[in-house]
């Protein structure tokens, strides 16, 4: 399938994980990428590969959670590519801890990248994305939807990131601009590996967040953004996706 054959997509979390496969598998439908992390070095190993594969990618080192270094990087986006069709909004953290241990600067961060750094990102592409009738896909969470013990913010972070992809949809709808989410659960990357659990977490609730068909790679959330993202998609606007093996079924 080449569904994104002469698309621009700008994808943020490109560095690693999610954000990664996404760029990996739109790229192999034929998309230019924007690729946008914080982790400079992670960026450039993967426009490197994607550009001797053949594709069309630039790196763009920014830190999402900073209105600037969002501003700038969607303009050097249109001033190196003319366009931006879709926007995947992958870059995002984690860190377990009980609610009462969180500290306001933990409470702060998750909410700043997650939350807030997705606002920025919508906000300076939805002038593009009326011109070209492009569409978003942002990453909430199956925390966004059920509780998910020792992750107040980051559930904070994500029950935000959905009810601003409802009201995006519902907002652009007449103007031609799509907006959705995937939630996914249990997706092997490093923000799992690097994941710990809190000193006296009770592990009788683990399967409570635990899918029912095991941990699957990336590649298996970017294969729905592509369906959202392309015209496949175009009737789906305002929804989200869990990706979750069941974990809420
Ligand atoms: P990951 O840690 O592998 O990748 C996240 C990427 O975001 C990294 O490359 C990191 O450098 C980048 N990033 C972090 N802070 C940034 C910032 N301030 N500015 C720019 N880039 C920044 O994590 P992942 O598991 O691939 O997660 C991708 C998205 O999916 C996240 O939003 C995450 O919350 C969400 N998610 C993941 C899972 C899962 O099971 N892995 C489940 C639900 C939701």
């Amino acid at each position: 399938m080449q569904r994104f054959d002469d698309k621009m997509v700008l994808v943020t979390g490109a560095g690693s994980g999610i954000g990664k496969a996404c760029a990996e598998r739109l790229a192999a439908e034929g998309a230019n990428i924007f690729a946008v992390d914080i982790n400079q070095s992670a960026l450039d190993a993967l426009v490197t590969v994607l550009n001797e594969q053949g594709g069309r990618a630039v790196a763009c080192c920014a830190d999402v959670s900073r209105q600037d270094q969002v501003n700038a990087a969607v303009a050097t986006c249109i001033e190196a590519f003319g366009r931006i069709d879709v926007v995947v909004n992958m870059a995002g953290i984690l860190k377990f801890e009980f609610i009462e241990q969180l500290d306001e600067q933990d409470w702060q961060r998750i909410i700043d990248v997650n939350l807030t750094g997705t606002f920025f990102l919508c906000k300076a592409v939805l002038p593009h994305l009326v011109a070209s009738r492009g569409n978003i896909v942002n990453a909430a969470s199956t925390s966004a939807l059920a509780g998910v013990p020792w992750a107040s913010a980051y559930s904070a972070s994500k029950g935000g990131v959905l009810s601003m992809t409802r009201s995006i949809a519902v907002e652009y709808a007449k103007r031609g601009v799509r907006a959705n989410c995937v939630c996914p659960g249990e997706i092997h990357t490093p923000m799992i590996d690097a994941l710990s659990f809190p000193d006296g977490a009770d592990f009788s609730i683990i399967p409570r967040i635990s899918s029912l068909t095991g941990m699957q790679g990336p590649e298996v959330v970017a294969g729905v953004v592509a369906m959202l993202a392309s015209d496949d998609g175009r009737h789906i606007t305002g929804e989200h996706v869990r990706v979750d093996g069941g974990t809420l079924s």
